[in-house]
């Protein structure tokens, strides 16, 4: 059995605000040790249910936050920011998926909760579906043939994947109590709890979500500014002052097209006014 484990950083035990997970920060130092506790609980279970191949991939941001000489030498990681399918990049070589260190979608309550970027985004609708990055990366993942087995993140992100990834193991490493304000386990209590969940997600069978496509994302945006430059993009069109729509026949396309819209919106950003 051949597992990926798409790790992202909001979601980690203990991370609890966007110092944790800014690029250089001190803070983000320490978080990325944090991030290393629950990834490698989440190899050690796998491999203890009978995985034959772990790859972690770095799915934050820059996607340079893994500590390579922290990994547990039986898994390979992913590091690097370009990478055809982002925060699935390995899905084609595997058969399972972990979603570990996960977060809820912008627009909702739960720690750092987020689509994508930070600001600007408010939500993205999937058919008409307020969508999280887990709900959007499963999705995407099923066109793999490959199901979504654990995940990890706050209570709230737990609550959230229950309704994308049912059958899959879940773990609260914390609490949210506002999107910037936690009550967290200390690391070895969430390490132990991360090891069990992994080691009996393999033990069950899981069926992959199917959903056909085409599929039309609907992106929602907190000021008009981003439409323009998002429109540039060839089959995205203004769906409203503050709203872009776009449909492509699968999620590997449309996924393609929102990171480009997602890069889009950055771009049109101003430091002050956004
Ligand atoms: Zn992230």
């Amino acid at each position: 059995m051949r597992v990926l484990i798409s790790a992202d950083m909001e979601g980690v035990t203990g991370v609890t605000c966007p110092e944790d997970c800014e690029y250089g920060d001190p803070r983000w130092e320490s978080a990325r040790h944090l991030m290393m506790s629950d990834v490698n609980a989440a190899v050690a279970g796998f491999y203890e249910s009978g995985a034959t191949q772990v790859i972690v991939n770095d799915a934050h941001a820059t996607k340079r936050n893994l500590i390579l000489s922290e990994l547990d030498s039986r898994a390979t990681a992913i590091i690097g920011t370009h990478k055809e399918w982002g925060m699935l990049q390995g899905i084609a070589e595997s058969d399972v998926l972990a979603l570990v260190g996960y977060h809820t979608g912008a627009g909702h309550q739960g720690i750092l909760a987020h689509t994508y970027i930070g600001q600007s985004i408010r939500d993205v609708h999937v058919n008409g579906v307020s969508s999280s990055e887990g709900r959007m990366n499963t999705l995407l993942a099923s066109e793999f043939g490959v199901p979504v087995v654990l995940v990890t993140g706050d209570d709230l992100t737990c609550d959230d994947a229950a309704t994308y990834a049912p059958d899959s193991e879940m773990v609260a490493v914390k609490e949210c109590i506002d999107r910037y304000t936690a009550r967290c386990l200390p690391p070895s209590v969430s390490a132990a709890k991360i090891r069990e969940a992994a080691s009996a997600a393999l033990a069950k069978k899981h069926a992959v979500a199917t959903q056909a496509g085409p599929f039309t994302f609907d992106v929602f945006f907190d000021s008009a500014n981003p439409v323009m430059a998002c429109t540039a993009i060839p089959g995205v069109q203004a769906s409203g002052e503050t709203a872009v729509t776009f449909t492509l026949p699968t999620m590997r396309e449309t996924m393609r097209c929102f990171k480009v819209v997602s890069t889009m919106t950055s771009a049109s950003r101003e430091a002050e006014y956004g």
